[in-house]
């Protein structure tokens, strides 16, 4: 292999007018299929009154309609189990997945061909070679292996670096931290958030990750591998780096990733995905440095295609020179923001999950959080911060904590938090997507 810090050198370093003509010959051959194979976008397209010949290059792009996931959900309602979106049989697939399931929604189910997973893992293969995984390095998987898509792509990945892979299933806790330490793993895969909680269980059992063999981690999952102030906390936890990515079970696979050079975001796949910013309200594009929501094009999963679907991702997008690294795909600045419809709205103030989370993070005093939300009197909205101390930090918490709560009221236009801690072990841990919001409000002010 050679010693390119780009897993493609080609399309990574591409002129930027090349890669828009490559988008544009993709997604001319992505719609045609789409249609002729397609029944959900067949209907989607002939609804729109566009005619695939058309299409003929990136600028046809916006004359497309966009695909939304309550469209999905409904065409799996109606044909079930997996909807009429497919553009191929179902026997052509070798295995099942469905998101990661989210309260009171309908997973989305989804299916994937031998060609799909080679294509899965080409895309997660752009972020390890990326972030500097190489074929001696040993992978540990903090990953349950089940249903949702999670890490499946990445294990994959590894496999065809030559990288070796570490798998740790339904593995609890303090054994994953002990095969880490047995097995000399370089890399650990996990949610920023489970980083932690190795971490932790690690102090708990004496081992030295600072000292230990692992050097890098590589994250996804939630927003929070891109907030500063958390991903110095596991970096420090961990005497490793950390590279965040992003990806979603509607894809297969990442969109993007954190390179080498760490520049604070992530950066797009591009010739592999084209990836639009809109204004969620209007459905108009925003421009470099304006925050919208995220609308994915993929074009290399065969069984599904993905033509603006709309994310409800909120991202910042700003050129690719704004990294040393040489790329020339655009980066998401600070990664994955949060969703759109995270907003909390607290008498009249917005209150985004991801901003308290990287307001809280700068206190290394604080372990586990919850952001809890209730109803004072049956009608004054209160929102709190419940915290357990880390242990070894007990001195001078009392007064950190205090300097928090100033920091949350100063950065939410004076709306008061009520700062509360709890004992050890009273929050809720999480391995997959962490949530750290309860609301108990009798009405629920979200956006
Ligand atoms: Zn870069």
């Amino acid at each position: 292999m050679s010693d390119s810090p780009y897993w493609n050198p080609k399309t990574e370093t591409m002129p930027r007018e090349d890669l828009r003509r490559l988008q544009g010959k993709k997604l001319r051959a992505m719609v045609a299929r789409a249609h002729a194979k397609s029944p959900f976008h067949r209907r989607l397209l002939d609804g729109a009154g566009v005619k695939p010949e058309r299409i003929r290059g990136l600028d046809d792009l916006k004359r497309l309609p966009f695909t939304t996931r309550e469209a999905w959900m409904e065409c799996q309602g109606q044909v079930p189990m997996f909807g009429d979106m497919l553009a191929q049989p179902v026997d052509d697939a070798v295995r099942y997945h469905m998101t990661s399931g989210t309260t009171g929604r309908r997973p989305l189910r989804v299916l994937d061909s031998r060609l799909d997973w080679k294509w899965i893992a080409e895309c997660w293969c752009y972020g390890f070679h990326g972030f500097g995984v190489r074929p001696h390095d040993r992978v540990f998987f903090a990953f349950s292996y089940a249903t949702f898509i999670g890490f499946w792509g990445a294990h994959y990945a590894c496999e065809k670096m030559g990288a070796m892979v570490l798998p740790s299933g339904n593995m609890t806790t303090p054994n994953r931290v002990r095969v880490i330490e047995e097995m000399g793993a370089t890399v650990v895969c996990a949610t920023p958030t489970y980083a932690l909680r190795m971490a932790q269980e690690a102090r708990e059992l004496g081992v030295d990750l600072v000292n230990g063999s692992v050097q890098r981690l590589i994250v996804s999952g939630e927003p929070a591998g891109s907030i500063p102030a958390t991903k110095k906390m596991i970096e420090a936890q961990w005497g490793a780096k950390v590279g965040d990515t992003a990806g979603m079970t509607e894809l297969g696979t990442i969109m993007m990733f954190e390179c080498a050079h760490q520049p604070g975001g992530a950066h797009v796949i591009e010739d592999h995905f084209v990836e639009e910013v809109i204004d969620p309200a209007t459905g108009k594009e925003v421009g470099y440095g304006e925050q919208g929501e995220r609308v994915v094009t993929s074009f290399g999963r065969g069984m599904i295609p993905v033509i603006r679907y709309r994310t409800r991702d909120l991202v910042v997008k700003v050129p690719g020179s704004r990294c040393r690294c040489g790329r020339t795909f655009d980066l998401y600045e600070g990664g994955i923001l949060g969703r759109v419809d995270d907003m909390l709205l607290v008498r009249g103030t917005n209150v985004y999950p991801r901003a308290v989370e990287a307001i809280v993070r700068e206190y290394p005093v604080v372990d586990e959080f919850q952001i809890r939300l209730w109803t004072e009197e049956g009608i004054r909205d209160e929102i709190g911060v419940r915290y357990e101390v880390r242990s070894g930090h007990e001195a001078g918490a009392e007064q950190a904590v205090a300097a928090l709560q100033k920091d949350l009221v100063r950065n939410h236009e004076g709306l008061n938090f009520h700062v509360e801690r709890v004992p050890t072990g009273t929050l809720p841990r999480f391995e997959l997507k962490a949530n750290r919001v309860k609301d108990d409000r009798i009405v629920k002010g979200g956006a």
